[in-house]
């Protein structure tokens, strides 16, 4: 039942094969094979302002229209560095229908990482909105962004896009919209990741890919068999808002409601005023559910499923005793396998979250386990690296075979740097992370970025950042710091120097000032050590 192959170490999924959508680009398999027209397809959740399906397909062509227009054609890349909002998904899918790449940026990041990412994807055009304006027009540009035109206005960075006037500036005829070819290999978006080390890469998530990582979902369980209305407040530019959440609904034919940002009582108010039936959540927003008075002020009756992941979640009884009747539904994913890999099957879910597995194998997905030390794949209920293969995974990182290299062998396994285990059942737990990367709110903070902006500082002569538990956020970044002989360096100091420099998610929040940093003779950090340290019971965290 495990799908465990005894001969050669490999778990096949067990979850039931779904068809897959073959030779077909993501947009249509998402939205134009998609029957519903009249339905509410996406609304505003400040204003109520709504799309149909119809008018969301229209648009779409028109958007695509609009941007041959300009000149973006296949194979271009367009950066959308803007929070979440009801023009996000038409531009998109817009952009996609032409055989254009979305690359997607979080618009709390600095200008330097944007700018980064921009170069590093060659990007072609941004869309942003007024608010970033400020920030992205000081862009200290280098040649290759001289390209970049803010769309509708054609000058480098020169404008930002009135999202009202959108289609003034962008549509237009949808009828005129080119019919591209677009393979199934086609590289349908960059969305960057660090990956398990070192700075963040664009990930290669081609049509296939996304295809295959919607399909496997298997639509949204609709418990009481209505149209599913979709909650969105999770970042769209993240792989779990764009394809888990986002696509997912609107291929399902659900109502999605958008919320700009995160706010517990907006959230709450909306899912009141809207009759939000499901909803994509973080760890960290379930805690809030647990615990905030708030919750208690809204009639939250009509929630039927919420749908977590994207980060370690612990305990989630707290919520299930406040939301009675909503079922709780675990996912394992990274950027890498285009959102899901992992989820819990119907029927599973009180097992599942009462021993915090994330379900099963999505059917597209075969696993392996492997001893960390010998390489060797292990049998059910050991624990060991997880290794992924299948439809979904990344084709590789945008220019770099060396990342490539040492996250996909040459077997296509996906070696993903978290610690699991499978059980004689096939549920899948993960119970550790091998790699380095740290979930903020389960945001993606890299502790190699940190280190490196540490390691200015004229007074710290060595430094390694570790995660650490914390209720509110999931994890927190802590700076273990080595300081130069005779320094007063204190505390404050060195969190003040990271936040100066790094996204406002990115910060340090705590620091232990240590004599040296434990390491291989190779240069090695040994993070697990640090991690030892916190918790032992002298520790003072
Ligand atoms: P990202 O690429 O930002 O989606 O980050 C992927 C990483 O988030 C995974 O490799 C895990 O370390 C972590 N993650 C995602 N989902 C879960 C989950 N359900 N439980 C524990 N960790 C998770």
């Amino acid at each position: 039942k495990s799908g465990y192959r005894e001969y050669d170490g490999i778990y096949d999924s067990c979850s039931p094969w779904i068809p897959v959508p073959r030779n077909t680009d993501f947009t249509t398999y998402c939205l134009f094979q998609q029957q519903s027209w009249e339905n509410a397809a996406l609304v505003d959740s400040l204003t109520g302002g709504k799309l149909t399906f119809g008018e969301l397909k229209t648009r779409v062509l028109s958007i695509s229209s609009g941007l041959a227009q300009k000149g973006l054609k296949k194979g271009d890349v367009v950066m959308i560095c803007m929070p979440n909002s009801i023009h996000w998904p038409l531009l998109f899918f817009g952009a996609l229908h032409l055989g254009a790449i979305l690359t997607t940026s979080n618009p709390l990041s600095t200008v330097n990482d944007i700018s980064r990412q921009a170069r590093d994807s060659k990007a072609a055009y941004l869309v942003t909105v007024p608010e970033l304006w400020e920030k992205l027009k000081t862009l200290n540009l280098p040649l290759v962004l001289n390209d970049i035109d803010a769309l509708g206005v054609r000058k480098p960075f020169g404008a930002s896009l009135p999202l009202a006037r959108l289609s003034e500036l962008l549509e237009a005829d949808p009828w005129s919209s080119p019919r591209v070819k677009i393979e199934e290999s086609d590289t349908a978006v960059l969305l960057y990741s660090s990956g398990t080390t070192g700075p963040s890469k664009g990930v290669i998530l081609t049509h296939l890919n996304c295809v295959a990582a919607v399909n496997q979902m298997d639509g949204l369980p609709r418990p009481l068999g209505d149209v599913p209305i979709v909650g969105i407040i999770i970042p769209l530019f993240h792989v779990m808002g764009l394809i888990g959440v986002c696509s997912n609904a609107l291929r399902s034919g659900a109502q999605l409601v958008i919320f700009p940002n995160f706010d517990l009582e907006l959230m709450l108010g909306a899912i009141q005023r809207y009759r939000i039936t499901h909803m994509g959540l973080v760890p960290p927003i379930l805690v809030l559910l647990a615990k905030s008075l708030l919750v208690e002020k809204y009639d939250l009756s009509s929630m039927q499923l919420i749908g977590y992941g994207a980060a370690p979640a612990g305990d989630v009884t707290g919520v299930s005793k406040r939301l009675k009747n909503v079922i709780l539904r675990q996912g394992y994913g990274m950027t890498e396998t285009g959102a899901s890999a992992v989820i819990v099957r119907e029927g599973d879910y009180d097992f599942a979250n009462k021993y915090n597995s994330c379900g099963h194998l999505c059917c597209y997905l075969q696993a392996q386990i492997v001893d960390v030390s010998t390489g060797k794949p292990l049998p059910p209920n050991q624990e060991g690296e997880l290794w992924l293969r299948g439809l979904n995974i990344m084709a590789g990182y945008l220019n770099n075979e060396k990342a490539t290299a040492e996250t996909i062998d040459k077997d296509g396994w996906l070696h993903t740097g978290d610690l699991a285990k499978i059980d004689e059942n096939g549920f899948v737990y993960i119970v550790d992370r091998l790699k380095e990367l740290i979930k903020y709110k389960g945001f993606q903070v890299a502790p190699s970025e940190l280190e490196s902006v540490l390691l200015n500082h004229p007074e710290i002569t060595d430094t390694a950042v570790i995660p650490f538990p914390d209720e509110e956020a999931g994890e927190i970044p802590v700076a273990f710091v080595v300081k130069r002989a005779g320094s007063n360096l204190t505390e404050a100091d060195v969190m003040q120097f990271v936040a100066d420099r790094v996204s406002p998610y990115k910060k340090v929040r705590k620091v232990v000032f240590i004599s040296s940093i434990p390491k291989l003779e190779s240069g090695k950090l040994l993070r697990r050590d640090l991690k030892k340290l916190l918790t032992s019971p002298t520790s003072k965290l």
